[in-house]
């Protein structure tokens, strides 16, 4: 039996189902949603990825534990730092906000990330806009 998720198809509204799912990594979960809704049935590849420890586990394990650091590029030390200073912040910083999404473009064009993980970022600096 497939699981309900927090995700709504963008078709119709309806809350989508996980119908298989992938793990690539113990931080990140490929995940299949589909909507069950039988005049749409839309389905789409979803990525979900923990970003960042906020409490560490009282029993981690060694593989997530080392691996954080060590998958942490660059680009995205700095991407996080400016998301996250803007996620904090109460006035938003329009040219924080406008450097952040050139960013995200960048990266996006260079292919260094794909479509899904610049959705990700994109997202997340919508949500902050909506604060
Ligand atoms: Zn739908």
């Amino acid at each position: 039996m497939s699981k309900s998720i927090g995700f709504y198809c963008p078709h119709c509204g309806r809350r989508m189902y996980v119908s298989s799912r992938k793990k690539p990594s113990p931080l990140l979960h490929e995940l299949i949603v589909s909507c069950q809704n039988d005049q749409c049935l839309a389905s789409f590849a979803a990525s979900l990825e923990m970003v960042r420890p906020i409490q560490n586990s009282i029993n981690p394990n060694i593989e997530v534990q080392t691996g954080l650091p060590q998958h942490k590029r660059q680009w995205e030390v700095e991407l996080e730092h400016h998301l996250s200073s803007l996620e904090t912040m109460t006035v938003i910083d329009k040219q924080q906000e406008n450097y952040v999404e050139g960013f995200i473009s960048a990266l996006f064009h260079s292919s260094t990330i794909d479509l899904t993980k610049a959705s990700v970022y994109r997202n997340r600096l919508k949500q902050i806009r909506l604060l």
